[in-house]
């Protein structure tokens, strides 16, 4: 069994020769044990970094048969560094992880363990979190509630750690999704699959890639990319809206027309005002964000292109120009 393993890195040139010696030592394991192939890898995805990061991958590649570069045209966010990398090399079953040794890499060989079960996705998921700060595992175990409520089917404190065989990943590939969460994707493809624990520990070195803003970005994706529930919440709340302001209706016409009492009301008329401004507001913004979805996919941009590919049976002299993009 040929094993790859695909590291996207952006701006990672602190982690990256602890990183790739680790995973050079735990390949050698690998091979000596006869559990992966002699001609397995280790693939960095080089993500358009403005540091020193491909020139690392480069000498790499060129110094060992076992490491691979690929380098994205520029800058396009983590999951289309994944997924570049998954497109574009070969192996029996591929394993994505981060560069920054925040997963335990010996869960590979676990993963490994279980793809010889049978198992084609294996999913690495994180048993502790304390590594992370209090706000970060808040968010994130409230984010994975969020996800369930709208009926999107991910695993619980699962990030982008996990195996592949070969058939999930061809299937991956007929996706053509510009708004890329993987690890919602990834469960849609069906096959066997199951799990590994791990101890999330701290970043090994450098500053996270992923600030507030992107994480935003990710988050809001995994549900609009895989749940319409939130455009029919909007509907539910305007039937029951629309059932009490006849209601109200029906109480005002009473009051003026069989009272006594029909002093014109300041917050009978302002307050409903604000709250079905509000309402109104909140449900375009809903919608315009399916808009914009739409927007996206409906121009069907490529996700990256893929500049250079250096190591492996290539010679790291002569880079192999790709001009497919993996659509
Ligand atoms: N990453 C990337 N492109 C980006 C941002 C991040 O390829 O635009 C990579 C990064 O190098 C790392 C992984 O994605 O290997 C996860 O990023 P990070 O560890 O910074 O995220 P965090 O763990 O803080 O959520
Ligand atoms: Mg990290």
């Amino acid at each position: 069994m040929q094993l790859s393993i695909v590291v996207p890195c952006y701006n990672e040139e602190e982690v990256f020769p602890e990183t790739a010696q680790r995973l050079g030592v735990l390949l050698a394991r690998l091979t000596e044990s006869g559990k992966v192939a002699a001609n397995s890898k280790i693939v960095f995805v080089d993500d358009g970094s403005r540091d020193r990061t491909w020139t690392l991958i480069e000498e790499m590649a060129a110094r060992d048969s076992w490491f691979e570069g690929l380098k994205l045209s520029r800058n396009r966010g983590h999951q289309n560094a994944l997924l570049a990398g998954l497109l574009s090399v070969d192996g029996d079953a591929l394993v994505s992880i981060d560069a920054d040794l925040q997963d335990d890499i010996n869960a590979i060989e676990e993963m490994v363990d279980r793809y010889h079960d049978g198992y084609d996705v294996v999913y690495g998921v994180r048993s502790a979190r304390e590594a992370d700060t209090a706000f970060k595992r808040l968010s994130a175990q409230g984010y994975y509630r969020l996800l369930g409520f709208f009926g999107v089917d991910v695993v619980f404190n699962h990030a982008d750690f996990r195996l592949m065989s070969r058939r999930v990943v061809e299937a991956l590939r007929q996706y053509g999704e510009v708004n890329l969460f993987l690890r919602g994707l990834i469960p849609l493809l069906g096959h066997r699959s199951t799990s590994v624990y791990y101890a999330r520990t701290e970043r090994f070195a450098g500053e996270s890639k992923y600030p507030l803003r992107r994480m935003l970005s990710l988050a809001v994706d995994g549900i609009t990319s895989f749940s319409a529930a939130p455009l029919r919440h909007i509907a539910v709340l305007g039937i029951f809206v629309s059932l009490m302001s006849v209601g109200i209706m029906g109480w005002v016409l009473w009051i003026r027309l069989f009272t006594e009492q029909a002093v014109p009301g300041w917050a009978s008329s302002v307050l409903p005002i604000y709250f079905i401004g509000g309402v109104q507001l909140l449900s375009i913004g809903i919608l315009g964000e399916y808009v914009a979805k739409l927007y996206a996919e409906a121009k069907n941009r490529p996700r990256y292109f893929v500049e250079k590919h250096v190591g492996g049976q290539k010679s790291a002299s002569e880079p192999e120009v790709q001009p497919d993009t993996y659509r």
